[in-house]
């Protein structure tokens, strides 16, 4: 069994990253610049954006946080999302989900211009990636697709179940994953019967935001799990979406939680601004 580990994989990356900025700020004459916009005091949001923030910082770029009340009027929150759009030092802009319910997530996704949205949730972006001309991957699946490449596990021609069709993650994993010609299965809230379809899998992908949803029934002997949840409990323990105790004895591959995507997710926001950088640069 594989603990697919982000860490042996990260060292690397991280490092090159490093090298390949010192160069870009020769050629750009200034850092790659990464903004981060949280709303509310999310517990768990505020350590994600921080952490993002000093991610940035680590590889030689700037990395800012900034921190609006949950009351903010979303109008407030948009004003300073164009300032940055307009600021040419600026390469990548993150506004950190979930937002609060007076913000409509259906125009927030357009806010960012599409050159600086290195989360790869506009429109425009996701179309891009749909039809198979991507100018960024989004964060969370394009970890995910790094660290089955690192641990030589191919998707073609297998089947690949995906648990969850959030904007973020379920959709375009399914779309990332189809585009290396797995077989999809997609499992929501209204699939019946998820762990028969989830049993079929070569490849299974929880994103599903229940703790421990995915248990030993749901798994084909030899499958490999990869698990995107996140859930923090009382005491600051990580736990994620399948209940890996329960499923590390039929398994061929499993994430940890903590230690598996989550890392993942931010080298390739850091890899999308470092591209946004190199574009601006153009
Ligand atoms: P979301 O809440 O936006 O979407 C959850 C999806 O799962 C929905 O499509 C819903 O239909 C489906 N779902 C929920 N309960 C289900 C159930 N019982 N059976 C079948 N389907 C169900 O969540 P999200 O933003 O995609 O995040 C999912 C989880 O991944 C969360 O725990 C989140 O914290 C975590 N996450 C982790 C990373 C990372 O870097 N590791 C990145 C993003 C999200």
């Amino acid at each position: 069994m594989i603990l697919m580990k982000a860490k042996p994989l990260l060292e690397n990356r991280r490092s090159f990253l490093k090298q390949k900025t010192e160069a870009l700020i020769q050629t750009l004459g200034r850092a790659p610049r990464l903004v981060v916009i949280l709303v509310g005091d999310d517990p768990a949001s505020q350590i994600y954006v921080r952490n993002k923030a000093k991610a940035a910082q680590s590889v030689g770029f700037i990395g800012e946080s900034y921190v609006f009340e949950a009351t903010t009027p979303p109008q407030k929150v948009f004003e300073f999302v164009q300032d940055l759009n307009e600021n040419p030092d600026v390469d990548g802009i993150l506004i950190q989900r979930p937002l609060p319910p007076s913000f409509n997530e259906k125009e927030v996704m357009f806010w960012v211009v599409p050159e600086k949205d290195v989360d790869c949730l506009h429109p425009e972006n996701i179309g891009l990636l749909v039809t198979g001309n991507p100018r960024f991957a989004p964060c969370t699946p394009a970890g995910i697709l790094m660290l089955l490449d690192f641990y030589h596990l191919p998707v073609e021609g297998k089947i690949a179940c995906v648990v969850g069709r959030s904007n973020i993650v379920g959709k375009p994993l399914a779309t990332m994953l189809m585009a290396r010609n797995a077989s999809i299965i997609q499992i929501h809230r209204s699939t019946r019967n998820p762990a028969d379809l989830c049993k079929q899998a070569d490849f299974l992908f929880v994103a599903a935001g229940s703790k421990n949803l995915v248990h030993r029934d749901w798994i084909k002997p030899g499958a490999i799990v990869i698990d995107v949840g996140i859930h923090r409990d009382e005491f600051g323990k990580i736990s994620g979406d399948v209940d890996s105790a329960s499923v590390e004895s039929l398994v061929s591959g499993i994430t940890p939680v903590p230690g598996g995507v989550g890392p993942m997710t931010i080298q390739m926001l850091l890899e999308n601004t470092y591209t946004a950088a190199l574009n601006q640069g153009k």
